[in-house]
C-alpha cells in the first residue's frame, strides 16, 4: 500500500460509515417487511411507490420491505440483509464488492427497480448476450410486480425489435450492443430512425471487466468500401526470415523488430533500395512490420483460431473467441495472409467509441463485481466511482493455500497434473484455471494420458460453456477453463439438482487450481471466487514457476537466486514475496498503459460531445435549412419558387448537412488514427508524443465544423432537390449501403491486444 496508506484509511472509514447507516436502514426494513407481507400484491406495489418522493427514494425501509416481499412472492427468494444493503449502495451510485454466488443478479434487479420507480431508465449492462437474456427473463416477474417493464437487447434483434426493447424501464444488454446502437444512432438523418431511448443509469454487472479490463476496447462502425490489396509477396518474404538472425523479439514478447541483416534481406528479396527511405517508410515498411508481427508475435491457438476458413480472435483475458473482434485492418489482413486465408474486405471506419467513453456518457454509473476493491484506483481515476464492500451472507469457508513455486515451467506442469490426479482420486471436483486455449488443451491431453476425463471449456466450445461450468461442482468432475469462461454461471456443489451435495461438501467442496498468477491479483481472485460460494467449503491454490510471464515481466530488472529441492520446488517466504512484488509491478504497468491510452482517447471523447450536440441540433430543428439558406440565398429562393414544401426543404437541408458532418468526423478519426500510429516518427525533439497528438487533434478539429458547412453549401447549390428530397446519390455522396460493427481487440490484459498496438507503435521508435 505504501504511499496510499492514508487513502486506504480514509476509504475504510468512509465505507464503515456507509455500512453502519445502511445496516440500520435494513434492520428497520425487517419489521416493515413482516407488516407488508400481510397485504395483497397491489398494496405492496403501492407501498413501494409511496416510498418515492421528488425523484428519490425517501422512505428507504419501506422501499426495501416492499422489494423483499415482492422478491419472495415472485422469485421465491427472500433477499438477505447483505443484499438489501448492497441495493442501497448501488442506489447511491457506488460499485459494490460482493463475492461470487452471493446473489448479485437479484441485487441488480432490485436496485434497477428502485431507479425505475424514481422515473429513471436503467441500462443493466452485462458482459454477453446470454446473460442479458437470462437475467431479464429471470428477473421479469419482480420488475413487473411493480408495474414496470423490463426487456433485453441482444445481438440477434433487428432495429425495430431494439427500438421496442429500449422503451422498457429496465433494459438488460451486453455492453457491445449498447455501444453499437449509439454508433448507429449517430448516423441517422431523421430522429424517428433512432433506436436507443435516453437512459439515466448504467448499472454494470462484472463492473471491473467492463469498466477496467475492457475499457479501452474500441467499438467500431464501418461501412463498405472496396478492399485494399493484400500483402502476399511481403508475407512470403517475411515467412522466410529467421528468428535471432533476421529479427528479434524483445523480452516481454510484445514487440519484434528487424535486425540490420533482416532488413537487408527483405530489401533484396523485394528488390528495393531501402526500407527506410522516404517513399517506403509509410508503405512497404509498415506492411513488412505488420507481416512480421503476424508471423512472430501472433500465435495460432493462443491469439487466434482458424475456424471454417475464417480467423477468430481469442480474447486472452476471457480465453474465449471474441466473435465480434478484429484487429486493425492492416494487421487482420496480415494474419489472414499468413494463414493463407482469403483476406477479408476492408471498409471505411465511420465511427468508433471505447467502452470507457461509452460508459461515461451515462449521467450515473454504478456497478457490482466480486473483485471491486482491487480495482479501486482505476474506478476512482477513470470514473470517479467509490467502492463499497458488502459482507458475505455466510462466512467464507474456503481455504486459500500458499502458492507452490517451481523453478521451471516443466516442473510446475508435472506438479499440477499430479495434484489434479491426487484430488480427483478422492472424488472431489476440481476446477483448473489456465491462461489460454493452448494451455488448456495441453493440460487436458496430459490428464487424458492418465485416464482422467476432463471437461475443457474454451474458445472452441463457446456455446456450451454456461452449461459445462454449471456442472463443475459435480462429484468427481474435472473442469479445465480459461480465465472467466462461463462467468455469471453459478457452480452448485453436487450437481444442479444437488443430489450429491452432502458428499461433495464432505470431500471439501470445489478445489480451484490456478496454473499461474495473472498479471493482476484481481483476476487471481476471480478464479479463487469460484470456490467457497455461499459459505460452502472449498480450496484454492496457485502453481507458479519462475519462468512464468508475470515473473519474467514483473521481475525484469531483478534477479532471484533460489535452490530447488528434488521436485524443483523453490517456495520460501522470500520467493513468495518476490512473486507478489512481480505482480505488483505488472499491475502498475497495466494501470500506466490504461492512463496513457486514455490520455490519447480523452480529447477525441470531448470532441465527440461537441459533434453530438451539433448533430442533435441539426436533427431536431430547422437549423440546417436556416444556415444553408443564409449562406446560399439565391439557391434557397430558387427552391422555394419551385413550389417545394417547407418540410421537404428542411429535410433536404438536414440530409446534406448531416452527410458532410458525419463525413468530416470519420475523416477526422482516420487522420487522428494515422497520427497516433506514426506519432513517434513525427514527434519533434522536446515535444512529447501526447502533446504533439493533442496539438494536431485541436488544429484538425478547429476547421472540421466550418469545412463541413462549406461542403454542405457546395452540395446544396449543385445537387438535385425535388419533392423526394436531396438526391445525394447523383453526386456520389450516398452513405454506405452496408454497415457492420466489430470490436478491435485492444485489451491491455490480453496478450493479443494492446501488445499488438503497442508493438506497432514500437516499430516507429
Ligand atoms: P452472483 O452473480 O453474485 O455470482 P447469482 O446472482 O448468480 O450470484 O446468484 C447465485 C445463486 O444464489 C443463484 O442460484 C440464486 O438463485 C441464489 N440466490 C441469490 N439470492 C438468493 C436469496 N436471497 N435466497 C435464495 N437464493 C438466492
Ligand atoms: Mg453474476
Amino acid at each position: 500500500m505504501g504511499a496510499f496508506d492514508w487513502f486506504w484509511k480514509a476509504m475504510g472509514a468512509q465505507s464503515e460509515r456507509n455500512d453502519k447507516k445502511s445496516k440500520a436502514i435494513v434492520d428497520g426494513s425487517a419489521a416493515a417487511t413482516a407488516d407488508l407481507a400481510q397485504l395483497d400484491d397491489a398494496a405492496v406495489a403501492n407501498a413501494a411507490r409511496a416510498a418515492v418522493a421528488a425523484g428519490a427514494i425517501a422512505d428507504k425501509p419501506a422501499f426495501l420491505a416492499a422489494l423483499a416481499v415482492a422478491s419472495q412472492r415472485t422469485l421465491g427468494m427472500a433477499p438477505h440483509h447483505v443484499q438489501s444493503q448492497a441495493v442501497l449502495r448501488l442506489l447511491e451510485g457506488d460499485v459494490i464488492h460482493m463475492a461470487t454466488g452471493e446473489g448479485k443478479t437479484l441485487v441488480g434487479a432490485m436496485a434497477a427497480t428502485g431507479f425505475a420507480l424514481t422515473g429513471k431508465r436503467v441500462h443493466l449492462v452485462t458482459v454477453n448476450n446470454y446473460l442479458a437474456g437470462r437475467d431479464a427473463e429471470w428477473m421479469r416477474p419482480l420488475v413487473e410486480f411493480f408495474g414496470l417493464s423490463v426487456d433485453s437487447v441482444t445481438e440477434e434483434l433487428d432495429a425495430k425489435q431494439r427500438r421496442q426493447a429500449y422503451q422498457a424501464d429496465i433494459v438488460y444488454a451486453p455492453v457491445a450492443e449498447l455501444g453499437f446502437d449509439v454508433l448507429r444512432d449517430n448516423q441517422i438523418t431523421e430522429r424517428s430512425q433512432a433506436v436507443q431511448a435516453r437512459a439515466d443509469v448504467a448499472l454494470v454487472d462484472e463492473a471491473d471487466s467492463v469498466l477496467v479490463d475492457e475499457a479501452l476496447v474500441p467499438l467500431v462502425l464501418a461501412g463498405n468500401r472496396p478492399g485494399e490489396a493484400p500483402t502476399g509477396q511481403i508475407t512470403a518474404v517475411v515467412a522466410r526470415l529467421r528468428e535471432g538472425q533476421d529479427y528479434v523479439i524483445n523480452d516481454d514478447g510484445r514487440a519484434v523488430s528487424l535486425t540490420d541483416e533482416g532488413a537487408r534481406r527483405v530489401e533484396q528479396e523485394l528488390g528495393i533500395d531501402s526500407l527506410y527511405s522516404e517513399e517506403n517508410i509509410g508503405t512497404i515498411l509498415v506492411k513488412v512490420n505488420l507481416a512480421l508481427h503476424a508471423r512472430a508475435l501472433l500465435i495460432r491457438d493462443i491469439h487466434y483460431i482458424v475456424n471454417e476458413g475464417k480467423l477468430s480472435l481469442i480474447d486472452a483475458s476471457r480465453g474465449r473467441v471474441a466473435q465480434l473482434q478484429r484487429w486493425p485492418d492492416g494487421l487482420q489482413a496480415a494474419v489472414e495472409a499468413k494463414e493463407g486465408l482469403e483476406v477479408s474486405e476492408g471498409g471505411r471506419i465511420l465511427d468508433t467509441i471505447t467502452l470507457q467513453e461509452l460508459m461515461r456518457r451515462y449521467p450515473l454509473v454504478c456497478g457490482m463485481t466480486g473483485t471491486a476493491v482491487e480495482a479501486t484506483d482505476q474506478l476512482r481515476e477513470f470514473y470517479g466511482l467509490r467502492v463499497s464492500v458488502i459482507e458475505r451472507n455466510n462466512p467464507l469457508q474456503r481455504v486459500d493455500e500458499a502458492d507452490r513455486v517451481y523453478a521451471t515451467i516443466a516442473e510446475k506442469n508435472r506438479a499440477i497434473v499430479e495434484e489434479i490426479e491426487r484430488i480427483h482420486a478422492t472424488g472431489q471436483p476440481v476446477l483448473v484455471g489456465t491462461h489460454d486455449v493452448a494451455e488448456s488443451e495441453e493440460l487436458a491431453a496430459a490428464l487424458h494420458e492418465r485416464e482422467i476425463a476432463v471437461n475443457v471449456l474454451n474458445a472452441k466450445n463457446d456455446a456450451e460453456e454456461a452449461g459445462i461450468i454449471a456442472q463443475a461442482g459435480d462429484l468427481g468432475r474435472v473442469t479445465v477453463s480459461t480465465q472467466m469462461a462461463g462467468r455469471g454461471t453459478d457452480i452448485k456443489l453436487g450437481g444442479a439438482d444437488g443430489a450429491d451435495h452432502a458428499e461433495v461438501i464432505a470431500l471439501g467442496g470445489l478445489a480451484v487450481i490456478g496454473t499461474s498468477r495473472y498479471r493482476t491479483s484481481r483476476l487471481d481472485n476471480q478464479l479463487r471466487g469460484r470456490a467457497g460460494r455461499q459459505g460452502d467449503p472449498g480450496t484454492s491454490v496457485f502453481f507458479i514457476s519462475l519462468e512464468d510471464d508475470v515473473v519474467r515481466q514483473g521481475g525484469e530488472d531483478e534477479s532471484l537466486s533460489a535452490r530447488p529441492d528434488a521436485s524443483g520446488r523453490v517456495d520460501s517466504k522470500r520467493v513468495r514475496d518476490f512473486i507478489a512484488h512481480c505482480q505488483r509491478v505488472t499491475e502498475g504497468q497495466l494501470l500506466e498503459i490504461h492512463s496513457q491510452t486514455w490520455k490519447y482517447n480523452q480529447l477525441l471523447a470531448d470532441q465527440r460531445i461537441i459533434i453530438d450536440e451539433r448533430r442533435a441540433n441539426l436533427l431536431d430543428s430547422d437549423q440546417a435549412w436556416q444556415e444553408l439558406s443564409q449562406r446560399a440565398p439565391a439557391r434557397a429562393a430558387e427552391l422555394r419558387d419551385a413550389g417545394l414544401d417547407e418540410e421537404v426543404l428542411e429535410r433536404a437541408a438536414r440530409t446534406i448537412m448531416l452527410y458532410h458532418l458525419d463525413l468530416a468526423w470519420a475523416d477526422h478519426l482516420e487522420v487522428m488514427d494515422d497520427v497516433r500510429e506514426s506519432i513517434h516518427l513525427r514527434a519533434i525533439a522536446r515535444e512529447t508524443p501526447i502533446a504533439e497528438y493533442h496539438r494536431i487533434a485541436v488544429r484538425e478539429f478547429k476547421h472540421l465544423a466550418q469545412d463541413a458547412v462549406d461542403k454542405a453549401v457546395e452540395t446544396f447549390n449543385t445537387v438535385r432537390i425535388d419533392a423526394e428530397g436531396a438526391h445525394l446519390e447523383d453526386a456520389g455522396l450516398s452513405r454506405p449501403s452496408a454497415t457492420w460493427t466489430y470490436m478491435v481487440s485492444d485489451n491491455p490484459l490480453a496478450g493479443s491486444g494492446n501488445s499488438v498496438l503497442r508493438g506497432i507503435g514500437n516499430i516507429f521508435r
